[in-house]
């Protein structure tokens, strides 16, 4: 048997079983190897039921003494109860009942994972479980019992706990020899064991000391590989031509004179920086980032105008259509200082209005363009584009940042965000990018007053927003819409609308803009928001990145729970662009424990680094970008929050590696290369091996 072998070879898997564990992308040996559990049981971490106390995170082996299904106002409910000896603990579903109440029979042995609640008695809510049978009760046995991620498909496909650990344990029965990638001194360096014995200890091991040595080779070999990515994509850039744009050019000072505004220190600095970037022949690869309100644009803009003036075309994207129009307007108001010509660029534009673009682009008349995802379209073709600029790039995938710099001859490249991303989640997903930070707010502003509010207090924020109206300032209104498709959502922002404008603020011009108007009218709903001619504004999050309306003073945002805490900050930072006392209002509508928690941070501070870090924790990194789907984050075993000093030292691995031997091409590297290109290259486009 071989890391090759297809897995019917193994005994007790027939075709059946086959083709359901290829449906979910296990072929081989090595796929197996890596089907890694997704929890161990170990009689060390089982905590007896009498020792609970609510909130715990726990892990308990128990056996079901009754269950059955209860009517409540939440319709029907399935509960078991089950003992582990010390004690009683009920398990709750509020959802798939019907499925659920088949899997259990008095007597059933169950190893059960989760957060312990307390009503009247200990329960668990949709805990994870699984069947076990006696001799592989860890407490009777001493043994590390490996529990393997499930799918309800496996299950149904006639393949269990039991059944897959026969399959592994076969495999390691059968003495099969798992190449090393790495050399003695990095093993030793780095305090690693062998892959071989790792991947082997993840399954089984004698204790739990084993196993956390395992866990840590193979989260380091996972962090390794994508900062192997990292230090490829960074290496490549160094030693590809790109043209320097070398003169300050006539637009710069036309612009920077005539500012509204004094720019602050830091971003001074930063245009500083970027400027002498653009004057190398090595492409500019650089990360700005910067606290929502911390002037971004103006950075940008004058960045522009200095590439412009080196004869240099310049495309902008935007992850929405309000915010690159919103953007056009910003450059378009500088512009016209400097007379550079600029245009916009959206999805389902009139062909008329197109066609001009297109070939003013391609002709090199336009010299900047800003747009949507709209400008990655194939049709869409550069005279000499020599800057790119990717605003809230973490909403682009990588390989969409690839596309867009793939219609220059390596373009210098800067991407912007205000979502402050914590350290160890940068070098992973920004690894090779330089950065630049705008760590200074324009000095009149003033901090957002953040409430978390229940229901029941909304007449009093009504009454609030109608002084400050009067008062001449405006107000946005946000509901949830999780999916821009999702149509409840959508119907509940426009009954809200309805309600707010006829009964609560009848006297009060309320407008209402949301994700499935067209172009158009989104439009014109912030034109005439931006004029003041609408007062209180109710949106969906469309309004979410980058609407800048100084004179907005208070944000209220419903069901505030349902939003990630990055988003709320990115929401909150609509308000307080001005100099006036501003207001940001949570609305709390589904009370669970952690949304409370959670919602506070907000109160709490203003700190984008702060928040982020919290959000990151709580959420993950998929989640925390927005890009759950995205195959950049598929992790097995990873953690990119928690694993920071891995992290550091697979990343030192990586670059030295690159350093020595740019294409992986030497013998003893054949290894890293194989693994590499088998599961990793396909994550960046312009990620080449020669
Ligand atoms: P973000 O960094 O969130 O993109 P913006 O670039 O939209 O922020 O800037 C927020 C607001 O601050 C805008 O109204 C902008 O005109 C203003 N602004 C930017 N820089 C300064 C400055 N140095 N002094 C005063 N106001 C500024
Ligand atoms: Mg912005």
């Amino acid at each position: 048997m071989d890391l090759d072998t297809p897995i019917s070879q193994l005994s007790g898997v027939g075709s059946r079983r086959e083709t359901v564990l290829n449906e979910h992308g296990l072929y081989t040996i090595y796929d197996l190897l890596y089907y890694f559990p997704r929890r161990h049981l170990d009689r060390t971490t089982i905590l007896p039921i009498r020792n609970f106390s609510k909130g715990d995170v726990v892990t308990l082996i128990g056996s079901v003494e009754t269950f059955g299904e209860k009517s409540t106002r939440r319709g029907k409910i399935f509960q078991a109860i089950v003992s582990d000896g010390t004690g009683l603990l009920t398990l709750t579903w509020f959802n798939g009942v019907r499925y659920i109440k088949k899997l259990f029979k008095v007597g059933d042995k169950l190893a059960i994972h989760g957060k312990v609640d307390y009503y009247g008695g200990f329960t668990i809510t949709h805990p994870e479980f699984d069947k076990i049978e006696k001799d592989d009760d860890p407490v009777s046995t001493g043994k590390v019992i490996p529990l393997y991620p499930l799918t309800q498909e496996i299950k149904s496909g006639g393949i269990d706990q039991r059944i897959l650990r026969n399959m592994i344990k076969e495999i390691l029965d059968s003495r099969i020899k798992i190449p090393e990638i790495f050399n003695e001194t990095t093993l030793d360096t780095f305090d690693l064991i062998s892959l071989d014995t790792a991947l082997k200890k993840i399954h089984f091991s004698d204790g739990i000391g084993e196993l956390t040595q395992a866990i840590r080779r193979l989260k380091f070999d996972e962090h390794f590989f994508l900062q192997l990515l990292m230090a490829l994509r960074k290496r490549s850039l160094q030693h590809s031509d790109s043209s320097p744009l070398i003169d300050i050019g006539p637009y710069f000072k036309l612009i920077s004179d005539a500012l509204e505004f004094e720019l602050t220190n830091a971003q001074k600095r930063v245009v500083k920086e970027i400027h002498e970037d653009l004057k190398n022949s090595v492409p500019m690869n650089r990360l700005l980032q910067g606290d929502v309100g911390s002037g971004k644009t103006i950075v940008s803009i004058l960045v522009t105008a200095l590439a412009a003036g080196n004869h240099a075309q310049v495309a902008i994207m935007a992850p929405t259509e309000i915010l690159a129009t919103q953007h056009f307007h910003s450059f378009s108001a500088q512009f016209e200082k400097a007379n550079i010509p600029c245009a916009l660029l959206v999805g389902n534009m009139k062909k008329s209005e197109r066609m001009p673009i297109l070939s003013g682009l391609e002709n090199g008349k336009i010299p900047v363009i800003i747009g949507t995802h709209a400008l990655i379209q194939d049709d869409v073709v550069f005279n000499k584009l020599g800057l790119v600029i990717i605003d809230e790039q973490h909403r682009f995938g990588v390989n969409q940042r690839a596309t867009l710099l793939s219609k220059g001859n390596h373009p210098h490249f800067l991407a912007m965000t205000a979502t402050p991303i914590p350290r160890t989640l940068s070098i992973t997903y920004h690894g090779d990018m330089d950065c630049s930070i705008i760590d200074e707010m324009p000095a009149n502003r003033i901090p957002v007053v953040t409430k978390v509010v229940e229901p029941e207090r909304l007449p009093k924020v009504y009454k609030f927003i109608i002084e400050e109206v009067t008062n001449g300032h405006q107000c946005m209104i946000i509901y949830p819409l999780v999916e821009e498709s999702e149509k409840s959502d959508l119907s509940a922002a426009v009954e809200a609308h309805k309600e707010l404008d006829e009964t609560i603020f009848p006297k009060l011009m309320v407008g209402l803009i949301h994700g499935r108007m067209k172009a158009e009218e989104k439009d014109i709903i912030m034109d005439q928001f931006s004029k003041n001619k609408i007062n209180i504004l109710i949106s969906t999050t469309v309004v979410e990145v980058g609407v800048d309306i100084p004179n907005a003073t208070v944000m209220l945002v419903e069901h505030a729970d349902r939003f990630g805490l990055t988003q709320l900050h990115q929401l909150r930072g609509r308000v307080g662009r001005g100099a006036e006392k501003s207001y940001c209002v949570l609305v709390k509508r589904n009370v669970t424990d952690t949304s409370r928690t959670r919602l506070h941070i907000m109160e709490d501070t203003n700190d984008g680094f702060v928040i982020a870090d919290e959000d990151l924790k709580l959420r993950g990194p998929g989640e925390f970008f927005g890009l759950k789907q995205s195959g950049f984050f598929k992790y097995k075993i990873a953690n990119m929050v928690t694993d920071g000093a891995i992290i550091r030292d697979a990343r030192k691995v990586a670059f030295d590696l690159v350093e020595k031997d740019p294409n992986l091409k030497y013998e003893k590297n054949k290894g890293i290369r194989t693994t590499f290109l088998k599961e990793y290259a396909g994550r960046m486009d312009d990620v080449k091996l020669s």
